[in-house]
């Protein structure tokens, strides 16, 4: 049977038997009609909702999303699907997803439109959690590799338009594999914590730090030229020589050694500049370590790393 020869009562009672809110707005936005859950939703009864706009139901800031993506679907016709906040009577806001669709008359005139929404908001919740916990390192909580690489990336596509100098470091824990066989793997971890504790207190809000390797980290200092990084590093270098790892007959002080370069205007590749910083790590280990040594065109990386892969 079509909906058409069902009496109204019996229409809005099928309405309001689902679960999902919906509701009817004629051309100018007024609300002509809804069901159970969405008057539920919007803590007002149906008598209320009628004749209201979106102005009178929501706060200004959502009102205006939804007079304006409620226009945009009935000026073109046809569906709608949009991300957005709903506001409940508690204050709470909830993400949703508004499902939309624009009414015609029989001479297919736009006459109002008719839609619903679906909270969202858990969903997003986890979504978010979950890009957070692919972007992170579980034993620091720094950015990984495959995250830190990635910002590099955009950072130099986004060069081409802004020249500002930036500054990498490569900082690796001095004979890490010694703390490890004598102290232990348990040691060894909390030695890489406090580290990158280190780190990313010592460092602004705009540089990024991220844990590329066991006891490998690749600092991003924007904005920031050689010797202002070269400051950095030792300063850097001088915090971590100065902690104090200590346990039950234990007492220990990590040190790192650092490469530092800087990114060319000329470079498309980051690549070479990770390259230079590498080289600059190597040569402060070969000279002795805990030190800080800055890489300039001439110190070639001694081989390359394929930094590509991943
Ligand atoms: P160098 O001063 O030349 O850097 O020497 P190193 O001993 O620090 O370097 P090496 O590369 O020989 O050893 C790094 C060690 O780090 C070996 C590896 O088992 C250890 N390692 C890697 N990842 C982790 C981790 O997550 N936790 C712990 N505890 N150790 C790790
Ligand atoms: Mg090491
Ligand atoms: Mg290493």
């Amino acid at each position: 049977m079509l909906i058409s020869h069902l009496s109204p009562d019996l229409v809005q009672s099928v309405l309001d038997a689902l679960p999902v809110p919906v509701f009817f707005k004629n051309r100018q936005g007024v609300y002509q009609g809804c069901n159970k859950a969405f008057t539920e939703i919007m803590g007002k009864r149906s008598d209320e909702l009628l004749g209201m706009t979106v102005y009178d139901l929501s706060p200004p800031d959502l009102a205006q999303v939804y007079f304006e993506a409620d226009e945009a679907l009935m000026s073109a016709g046809g569906e709608q699907r949009y991300e957005a906040q709903i506001e409940l009577p508690s204050g709470e806001r909830r993400d949703v997803m508004f499902y939309k669709a624009a009414l015609k008359d029989a001479s297919g005139q736009v006459t109002g439109l008719v839609g619903t929404l679906l909270d969202i908001t858990e969903r997003k919740a986890l979504e978010m959690r979950l890009a957070d916990l692919a972007q992170h390192d579980a034993l620091t909580g720094l950015f990984n590799r495959r995250a830190i690489l990635a910002y590099l990336e955009g950072l130099h596509q986004d060069r081409r338009q802004n020249l500002q100098p930036v500054c990498l470091m490569m900082i690796d824990v001095d004979h890490f594999k010694v703390i490890n066989d004598q102290h232990g793997h348990g040691v060894g971890d909390e030695v890489l914590r406090r580290v990158s504790t280190c780190l990313k207190g010592q460092l602004r809000e705009k540089d990024r730090v991220g844990r590329i390797g066991g006891e490998e980290f690749l600092v991003v200092l924007g904005s920031t030229d050689l010797p202002d990084a070269q400051g950095v590093a030792e300063r850097l270098r001088q915090e971590i020589a100065a902690l104090m790892i200590e346990g039950s007959g234990l007492s220990l002080s990590p040190t790192v050694s650092i490469g530092v370069a800087q990114s060319h205007a000329h470079e498309v590749d980051w690549a070479e500049v990770i390259g230079r910083a590498d080289a600059g790590l190597y040569q402060a280990k070969r000279a002795g370590r805990n030190r800080v040594v800055v890489a300039n065109q001439a110190l070639l990386a001694p081989a390359l790393k394929d930094w590509h892969r991943e």
